[in-house]
């Protein structure tokens, strides 16, 4: 795959995101052990190693419209498997956070699913399906799409009536930033 070059800005950017993740992405080198190992990489636009160098170059609006910041399932692999501790799981969590502020939207369903399964778990402290499904739906106006697969779920006892509350919801609110659910 061919690199952008660096773009005039690319300091900033670069700067930006390891200041909202904490990592150092500039301490990247490509041995590209992250792509080997990601689980999902064939399906990116930008596999994770060269989505980390256009990082690396600046390159702002390619990253934060990527595909890849979306389809990433957040398994850490990568993050375990880098031989310069780089964590880019965390560092897709900024970026997704960072797209959805410049509405930046590249795979709208995802994001919608996103944005409701973070406003669900805020309200509970723990996914309850029944309403992570009913603000999904509402928000894609997908209503009877997998109808019959839900039908059977809740069938098989797999989707709950009731919600269950956690004892520590205050702290599970804490750590959900209001722009990554319906809260925002
Ligand atoms: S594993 Fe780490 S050093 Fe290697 S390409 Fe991926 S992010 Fe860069
Ligand atoms: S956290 Fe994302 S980028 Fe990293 S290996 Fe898993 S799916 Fe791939």
């Amino acid at each position: 795959m061919s690199l952008p070059p660096l773009h005039p800005d690319g300091g900033a950017f670069l700067a930006e995101v390891e200041r909202r993740s904490g990592v150092r992405v500039s301490k990247c080198f490509q041995c590209e052990k992250c792509t080997s190992g990601c689980p999902v990489a064939c399906d990116m636009d930008l596999p994770p190693n060269v989505l980390v160098r256009h990082i690396q170059l600046g390159q702002q609006d390619p990253v934060l419209a990527s595909e890849t910041i979306w389809i990433c399932a957040s398994c850490i692999t990568c993050s375990t498997r880098c031989p310069n501790d780089i964590d880019l799981a965390h560092v897709m969590d900024a970026l997704r956070q960072m797209s959805m502020e410049r509405g930046t939207v590249s795979l709208p369903r995802v994001q919608a699913f996103h944005r409701s399964f973070m406003a669900a778990l805020a309200t509970h402290g723990r996914i309850h399906e029944i309403e992570l499904i009913a603000r999904y739906k509402l928000k894609t106006k997908t209503y009877l799409e997998d109808a019959e697969l839900g039908r059977e779920l809740f069938l098989r006892g797999r989707i709950k009536l009731l919600p269950e509350r956690v004892r520590s919801l205050r702290e599970v609110r804490e750590i959900i930033h209001p722009r990554d659910s319906d809260t925002g």
